[in-house]
């Protein structure tokens, strides 16, 4: 019986082992889509960026050609100046001109402002695009990891299949059953192992005279509170020997 509740341990942990496989099977496809949108995203980003920047290099280019315009038409004014022939006349142009350089000085300030918010902006961007392109070998090297683990998952699954396929050869078919139906009450746990007088599936306390009866492994013993097989292991010389 020792040697039958050895191997039903092995099964659990088997059995364990292939649940959370599928259960990564099904994860690995969301997360990796997952990295792959916050790559697009981030990508996403930066192009906004460039383009607020390239915008405003835009407008500062027309600024630009306002303020040229706005120097040619100050030439003008000054050169009507000299032509003028009334008082009225010099007066009204000396109001042009002064309202001419108004203009350009406000141009003139814009565009200041706009080359030093350029300067601010290019710097970010700078150091936005290397920042993505660290962001992408991290994100790419994630996402080449669980691709390999997501493509190791079938044989990894078909290993264990025919591990358990061994070990069930060893057990008897009571006891088997016994163990399926447990296993698919309690959320694939069916044996634990017990460590010092604890049960492990439930972490309840089992009685010393219980846990005495547990030791000797002369039967199958389920825990009172959470009616999963338990097994006392004890050291690996003993299971690995072959003893029954
Ligand atoms: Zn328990």
């Amino acid at each position: 019986m020792e040697r039958q509740l050895l191997l039903l341990l092995d099964l659990q942990e088997v059995d364990t082992r292939q649940a959370e496989l599928v259960k990564r099977k099904e994860e690995l496809p969301k997360e990796i889509a997952r990295l792959t949108s916050e790559l697009a995203e981030r990508e996403e980003a930066l192009r906004r960026e460039e383009s607020e920047y390239e915008d405003l290099q835009r407008r500062r280019r027309m600024q630009e050609r306002e303020l040229e315009g706005a120097n040619e038409t100050l030439k003008r004014y000054k050169r009507q100046l000299l032509d003028v022939k009334t008082n009225k006349e010099y007066t009204a142009m000396l109001h042009e001109i002064e309202n001419q350089n108004k203009k350009i000085s406000d141009f003139e300030e814009e565009i200041i402002t706009m080359l030093e918010e350029g300067d601010t902006r290019s710097a970010a961007l700078e150091e936005h695009r290397s920042d993505l392109e660290k962001e992408r070998v991290r994100i790419e090297s994630t996402k080449n990891e669980r691709e390999e683990e997501l493509g190791s998952i079938d044989g990894q699954v078909e290993d264990l299949e025919r591990a358990r396929a061994e070990l069930v050869k060893g057990i008897d078919e009571r006891i088997l059953e016994k163990y399926e139906r447990i296993r698919l009450g309690k959320k694939g746990l069916a044996v634990v192992a017990i460590d010092k007088a604890l049960c492990t599936g439930c972490f309840s306390t089992l009685p010393p005279q219980f846990f005495n009866e547990i030791r000797l492994g002369a039967e199958i013993h389920t825990c009172e509170s959470c009616g999963r097989i338990l097994v006392w292991r004890k050291d690996e010389q003993t299971r690995g020997g072959g003893s029954s």
